[in-house]
């Protein structure tokens, strides 16, 4: 892998100037104002995973936002590498608490990162991430060390629940699969302790409505809801 080391070394300045252009994409997919920009960025990087030599690359659409698919089939022998990430972000309020425009990346060194990080919504959840393995890909095919096959699932519903991901994944069976999945949206234990996140126990989100009486209720009403149980709707 020296070759691809040095393809990353003189290649690192374009690399990043490619993920501040996606960086300045603002892909909400939980407010509908920003629905070109979701497209805009599928498109975006789909033409990249083309320009890097993927093949079979496509913007599968779905119910909801697009979900970008590319691949590299080296030789069916090989183990495949499945990679998902997802390519839309949270939106940016509260916008005032920001030192940058949220879409409008900056690189700043701070306690924290006193070798400096990039400040930008999606920065680290998940362009970042996803966008690491892209040019990885890219600098190993471009050198010629890709030891396997590799497939790019990117979705554009990651921050609204993933709501179409599961249909896709079921329709799409044959097409995703995989020896291993590659999920680069999990968290670190600390800055300088690189972590490998081996399982997720995943989120529910509950609405719980309580219904009760408007008013202290009188004996009586209170001895007929104690005789029946609140109602709850979820
Ligand atoms: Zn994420």
């Amino acid at each position: 892998m020296i070759n691809t080391q040095d393809y990353i070394t003189s290649n690192k300045d374009r690399f990043l100037n490619e993920l501040l252009n996606l960086l300045r994409i603002p892909s909400v997919s939980a407010d509908s104002k920003y629905n070109d920009d979701v497209v805009k960025c599928a498109n975006t990087l789909a033409e990249d995973l083309k320009k890097i030599g993927l093949d079979n690359v496509e913007i599968c659409q779905t119910k909801g936002h697009p979900i970008v698919y590319g691949e590299k089939i080296l030789d069916e022998a090989l183990p495949t590498v499945l990679v998902y990430g997802h390519y839309d972000v949270q939106p940016a309020d509260p916008i005032d608490l920001w030192t940058n425009p949220p879409f409008d990346p900056v690189i700043k060194k701070t306690e924290l990162h006193p070798e400096g990080a990039i400040f930008a919504r999606g920065a680290c959840d998940d362009k970042g991430q996803m966008y690491m393995h892209v040019k990885a890909v890219e600098s190993m095919l471009a050198k010629n060390e890709l030891p396997c096959n590799v497939k790019f699932m990117i979705e554009g519903e990651e921050e609204v629940g993933s709501e179409n991901l599961g249909v896709f994944v079921k329709n799409e069976k044959e097409r995703l699969s995989a020896d291993i999945i590659l999920v680069s949206d999990t968290g670190m234990l600390a800055n300088d302790v690189p972590s490998i996140t081996t399982g997720l126990r995943g989120l529910s989100y509950v609405e719980v409505e309580v219904t009760g009486p408007e008013q202290r209720p009188s004996f009586w009403s209170l001895w007929r809801l104690c005789s029946k149980p609140y109602q709850y709707t979820m």
